[in-house]
């Protein structure tokens, strides 16, 4: 502050003479950070604004400044509300100073505020402005036009029915179809602690809030308008000139709703904005969470999400499913005891990377681990309902032969015949009871907590891609293994 009063340094006599198309400086120190510009709603940062001119500009600002302040100020003070005018020192820096400089704004006081009042009073401070005060009067001239609405008021508390003391001071208010209205003017600077106090306050008192702006742009959002939005399933109300005119033509309150559409996009969900004129008494009014929309954005996404999701699930299991079909293919082709050749090597290789992407690891070659050769046999030839990979003429051998030298398998081999459909053909070829009395020995053990029928846990992941179900219930077993 010294510095408006101190005299150049460099030239005793006279003032600094600035170039002036250099650009303006602000003061070093300013007593008002923040101002209000009453056309636009608009708080601006003093430094950066002034910034923001060239000093042949700002000169000229000055005395439109000046000219304005006794009929309807320009800027006010964003503490205070008292208009303000630009004044600059010797330095020729500019500042902005109270019309009236009474003590009273605790930017002069220097008591600092809680973020709370600044809040408080900047959200006052903005009812001052033109925009805030010409939206008022379209929403309070539509709702006159409408004969559904009476009681329409401007600036007029709303007390609390159950708390005397707690009231509020709704830009608009009236009464229609929909019940208790509260209508508030959304500038630039509505806070979401203002946003969620107020809907708190006419949610307990039987009203519904409704928010309105001047104008959207949906690819220039404020993080203020998108508290709204996003509080109001997306939906942004809009009261201007065309609308209040449409209003009063057809008899029937109209307002322009701006709101984001979910598209289908590749696989997954974009938005999309649209808008569309309609009369206010055909929105969705829900007083509970105090919201008031056109288009159910919420609704529509999370159908839309579903979709999504249960197309990307057949995509993975038709994926799956073809997988499922390359392996069997391959074991079926392929010829067992003999040393595999190049082109059936790249074809396992092609099966082994499509598995290892479902976290399933197979031996680098098809022959490698003799007792997954097994598993495979097992499963494959019980899917075939013949003997496959090994040269035995019935499908109770494939049995036996399991049950004998690859116990580890034989619950896999079990599930199997009943996930393809041939255990009966089994028990037809068992002609002599042996298969019936293992089945019997190989299910006490199990149940027993025995280890010698248990599943082999390596194999689980891979019986249970190949038998969708089946892994579940192998893992019960293998859980049974005894301390
Ligand atoms: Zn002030």
């Amino acid at each position: 502050m010294e510095e408006r009063n101190e005299q150049p340094p460099v030239r005793a006599f006279g003032n600094v003479t600035v170039d002036p198309l250099s650009v303006a400086e602000p003061a070093h120190d300013l007593e008002i950070e923040e101002i209000l510009d009453c056309d636009t709603g608009e708080y601006l940062d003093v430094r950066t604004w002034i910034s923001s001119w060239r000093y042949d500009q700002v000169v000229e600002l000055r005395s439109a400044i000046r000219e304005r302040l006794d009929r309807s100020p320009w800027f006010r003070c964003s503490l205070c509300s008292v208009s303000v005018y630009l004044a600059s020192n010797h330095y020729k820096r500019f500042y902005f100073k109270h019309q009236r400089e009474d003590g009273s704004c605790p930017a002069q006081t220097r008591n600092p505020l809680s973020r709370d009042e600044i809040l408080a009073r900047k959200y006052h401070g903005q009812r001052e402005s033109k925009p805030h005060r010409d939206i008022k009067a379209l929403i309070a001239r539509s709702l006159a036009a409408d004969p559904r609405y009476v009681d329409v008021q401007q600036e007029r508390q709303w007390r609390s029915s159950h708390d005397p003391s707690s009231r509020r001071q709704p830009d608009v208010q009236a009464t229609g179809p929909m019940g208790r209205l509260a209508f508030e003017v959304q500038l630039s600077t509505t806070f979401l602690d203002v946003v969620v106090a107020r809907r708190a306050f006419y949610r307990e008192n039987g009203g519904l809030l409704v928010w309105v702006m001047g104008r959207f742009d949906p690819e220039y959002r404020r993080l203020t308008t998108d508290d709204l939005l996003f509080n109001n399933n997306s939906n942004i109300l809009i009261v201007d000139e065309e609308t209040a005119a449409l209003s009063e033509r057809t008899g029937q309150f109209q307002v322009h709703c701006h709101f984001r559409r979910p598209v289908h996009k590749g696989d997954t969900l974009a938005d999309e904005w649209d808008s569309a004129l309609i009369p206010f008494d055909t929105l969705t009014c829900e007083r509970d969470r105090q919201r008031c929309w056109h288009y159910d954005y919420e609704g529509e996404a999370a159908k839309l999400r579903a979709l999504i999701e249960s197309e990307r699930a057949a995509q993975e299991a038709a994926t799956a499913d073809a997988l499922r079909s390359a392996l069997f293919a391959f074991w079926i082709a392929r010829e067992p005891n003999t040393r595999p050749d190049a082109g059936t090597l790249a074809a396992w290789a092609d099966l082994r990377r499509a598995f290892a992407g479902h976290n399933i690891e197979l031996p680098q070659a098809p022959d490698d681990d003799s007792s997954l050769v097994a598993l495979l046999n097992g499963i494959v030839s019980a899917k075939e309902g013949r003997p496959v990979g090994w040269g035995f003429r019935h499908l109770v051998e494939v049995g036996h032969r399991i049950a004998d030298a690859y116990k580890q398998h034989v619950a896999a081999f079990g599930h199997a015949l009943r996930h393809f459909g041939t255990a009966e053909l089994v028990n037809s070829q068992d002609r002599s009871g042996k298969w019936k009395e293992r089945r019997q020995i190989m299910r006490g053990s199990l149940e027993r907590g025995e280890t010698d029928y248990l599943p082999d846990r390596a194999t689980l992941a891979l019986v249970g891609f190949l038998m969708p179900g089946v892994q579940e219930k192998l893992e019960k077993l293998a859980l049974k293994e005894p301390a």
